[in-house]
């Protein structure tokens, strides 16, 4: 049966909040079934306008744990559950860490919980948080499609993962944020799509403001997401999560560094830019 593959970025922010670009989150639809990878800030008002509500995720897989990419998990969890009309487990897979991130998420929505539960009688259960906590090897495989996670390298933040989403239709990497490295480099290997959050490593050493220059150390910039694009023969790179926040008009400008290194397509994403594998 063929089941179409595709990826929506739900946000293409960084943490500096900005009208048009949603905090980190991108949509992976294989067919009718929808996964969700980070949740970062608005996730769940980008996700409405791709068509999709917060109960209808079967997975969110987180790929770290900094906060612009957590965010507004709380959010994915309360709506998931006050939509519910009969339990049922909210699945959440991430690297070591994310079963206490869930359940310090769960502590802080306590009084919350309490009292939505008082008031409507028909909302008989807490939500329920399923966490599956992952650095390597398979994370799902049902239905003929198969979700991997490999270690990437985001230091200190650690340990980060990213996954690679695959069916028989095509293939989707979900780098998250991460320099390049073997495990991202296995993820991609042959890949359609290969997602990649990135930096531009000419603006941020010309903004000369130390805080900034800090995400050098721990980001691919474009010119190394087109070189494990090329190294990996993945078909199609998308750049997401572009900081610093990119000027309207400089599109190209960022596209054309990644190129000088990968000759294949290269989208630069906005939210809601939609590629099908
Ligand atoms: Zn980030
Ligand atoms: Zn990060």
């Amino acid at each position: 049966m063929q089941v179409a593959l595709s990826v929506t970025l739900l946000g293409t922010g960084t943490p500096l909040p900005d009208p048009n670009r949603a905090g980190p989150a991108t949509l992976v639809r294989a067919g009718s079934r929808n996964f969700l990878f980070d949740a970062g800030r608005g996730v769940l008002m980008r996700a409405a306008a791709a068509g999709v509500n917060a109960s209808q995720f079967e997975a969110i897989l987180l790929t770290h744990l900094h906060s612009d990419h957590t965010t507004d998990l709380n959010d994915v969890i309360t709506t998931s559950w006050t939509r519910q009309f009969a339990p049922a487990e909210i699945q959440v897979y991430g690297p070591p860490g994310t079963a206490l991130l869930v359940e310090r998420t769960l502590t802080m929505l306590a009084q919350d919980i309490e009292w939505r539960r008082t008031h409507h009688a028909d909302l008989g259960w807490d939500p329920a948080v399923e966490v599956s906590e992952t650095a390597e090897g398979t994370v799902i495989e049902s239905g003929g499609l198969r979700i991997g996670a490999a270690p990437t390298e985001h230091r200190p933040v650690h340990p980060t993962v990213g996954y690679r989403i695959q069916t028989a239709e095509g293939s989707v990497v979900i780098a998250g944020d991460t320099k390049p490295c073997e495990g991202l480099d296995r993820l991609c290997a042959g890949a359609d799509i290969y997602v990649q959050t990135v930096i531009r490593r000419d603006q941020v050493e010309a903004l000369q403001i130390p805080r900034l220059k800090d995400i050098l150390d721990y980001h691919s910039d474009l010119e190394d997401a087109g070189r494990t694009a090329t190294r990996a023969g993945v078909r199609t790179l998308v750049l997401t999560h572009q900081a610093p926040l990119p000027i309207p008009g400089t599109e190209d400008e960022w596209v054309s560094q990644a190129a000088a290194h990968f000759d294949g397509e290269i989208v630069f994403g906005d939210d809601l830019t939609t590629v099908v594998a």
